[in-house]
């Protein structure tokens, strides 16, 4: 494979691991920022490498992996069960999403949030979170 990425060691202090990780890091930020739709790792990795960035799949998996956690980028499980990506705005909100072309609209839906407070309220749940996203295919796809 050409485009394998550069494994650089060095095992006796870590230090180039650490540095190879951050420019990694602010290129898969930079890249997920610039998403309009939310993609998966592959894709981001895609765009990339079309930078030519010589940047491996896994490398990419784990930055957003990372980034995810620290809530530096929204995830979502797609449709087909693949995670995807993207930077989204602030507060509590859903998404609808296109599974064709990935057109993403951000959405609001009080009756969902007193639905899950009520549910959680009965159960004597505390401390609750939900997703919910909504799958389907945007007028652009669906046209004739
Ligand atoms: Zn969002
Ligand atoms: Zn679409
Ligand atoms: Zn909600």
């Amino acid at each position: 494979m050409a485009a394998r990425e550069q494994e650089t060691t060095a095992p006796e202090t870590g230090l180039g691991v650490r540095q190879r990780a951050t420019w990694q890091r602010a290129a898969v930020s930079a890249a997920v920022a610039g998403l309009q739709e939310f993609r998966s790792a592959q894709q981001v990795c895609d765009v990339l490498r079309a930078e030519g960035r010589a940047i491996g799949m896994s490398t990419v998996y784990r930055a957003l992996q990372a980034m995810a956690e620290l809530k530096q980028v929204d995830v979502l499980r797609g449709d087909d069960g693949e995670m995807l990506y993207r930077r989204c705005g602030h507060g509590h909100h859903h998404h609808l999403v296109c599974r064709v072309c990935g057109a993403t609209v951000e959405v609001t839906g009080e009756a969902v949030e007193r639905w899950a407070d009520r549910v959680a309220e009965k159960h004597h749940y505390t401390d609750i979170s939900h997703s919910v996203e909504i799958f389907g295919r945007c007028a652009d796809c669906a046209g004739s």
